[in-house]
């Protein structure tokens, strides 16, 4: 049975925004992911540097999928050297997202500047993007992969490389994770993302650049209670931005026992005997969520002699 703890941790609902700037010649995302990073964190008992590189992954993840328009479900992955072994997160254009690390005990001493050393447990390695589009239409069509080597290992600056060498869009990209010191809690997760399309105004741009390098980061104003569109002013300053729409994202996962119990089945009837004989059940435990699947003796019984259906 899955046991689901409670980790919530304040009432807002995470959210995640979409606005334009100047004209719709700037594209803007924003959002906080307090509630689903800490849980996400919670599930996978990640130590306080693979808390901070899942949380801005997962964030990441939210908001790079929301930049495409027919997108249905994309990773972002790091096939990384550094302790923390690999990242991967996936989010749905329903704003669902879910997410693991190889190594969830990687950690390391704060850096230079005080702040968790999320490059330090990275290191060097690639980073993968994977779109795909098509499903839910019935209209399946090959995934769209993307790679480019990690240049930072800091995340944000890993996506804004990654959209510049393999999109030609130039973007600004924050993402921020606070954990309190003495419980390694998340009390505040978000970030943004500013891509700048064809026919931007220089001037704009600079603008926007100056406000960037001079605002608070994003978690010090989430935890100072800013929502999405809050902490985008307080970063933006005087620049103006129209809201387009708003959704609830959340931390979910697509595992289910019936998935379980397919997976049992594909191991093949041989491998199922075994399991019956030397176990006398099955236990699957979901990477993505950590969610444990127990399938007793008659589960297995049950995968071998499907029960017929009753002809009437
Ligand atoms: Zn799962």
């Amino acid at each position: 049975a899955e046991e689901v703890r409670s980790f919530i941790v304040q009432e807002r609902e995470d959210h995640l925004i979409q606005c334009t700037i100047a004209d719709a010649t700037i594209r803007l995302l924003a959002a906080v992911t307090t509630n689903l990073v800490n849980e996400a964190c919670g599930r996978h008992g990640t130590s306080p540097t693979a808390s901070a590189a899942l949380g801005r992954t997962l964030t990441g993840a939210l908001l790079l999928g929301r930049s495409y328009k027919d997108l249905e479900y994309i990773t972002l992955r790091f096939d990384c050297k550094g302790e923390i072994g690999g990242i991967t997160a996936e989010a749905s254009a329903h704003g669902t997202v879910r997410g693991y690390v190889k190594n969830p005990l990687a950690d390391a001493p704060l850096n230079a500047h005080g702040k968790l050393d999320v490059r330090g447990i990275v290191g060097g390695g690639m980073f993968h993007v994977i779109r795909e589009a098509g499903y839910e239409i019935g209209l399946v069509k090959d995934p769209y992969q993307g790679s480019v080597p990690i240049v930072s290992g800091e995340i944000a600056e890993d996506l804004a490389h990654y959209l510049l060498k393999s999109e030609q869009i130039n973007s600004a990209v924050s993402l921020g994770v606070f954990l309190e010191p003495e419980q390694g809690r998340v009390t505040a997760a978000g970030g943004y993302l500013i891509q700048v399309m064809p026919g931007a105004d220089a001037a704009v741009i600079e603008e926007i650049e100056n406000a960037i390098a001079n605002a608070p980061h994003v978690t010090e104003t989430i935890r100072n209670g800013a929502n999405a569109e809050e902490m985008m002013s307080t970063t933006l300053g005087a620049i103006p931005f129209d809201v387009l729409q708003t959704h609830p994202v959340e931390f979910r996962c697509k595992c289910s026992p019936e998935r379980a119990i397919s997976i049992v089945t594909a191991l093949g009837t041989d491998e199922v005997r075994d399991m019956l004989e030397k176990d006398k059940g099955a236990e699957l435990t979901c990477h993505f969520c950590s969610a444990v699947y127990y399938l007793d003796e008659a589960a297995l019984q049950n995968i071998l002699n499907p029960p017929q259906p009753v002809v009437m």
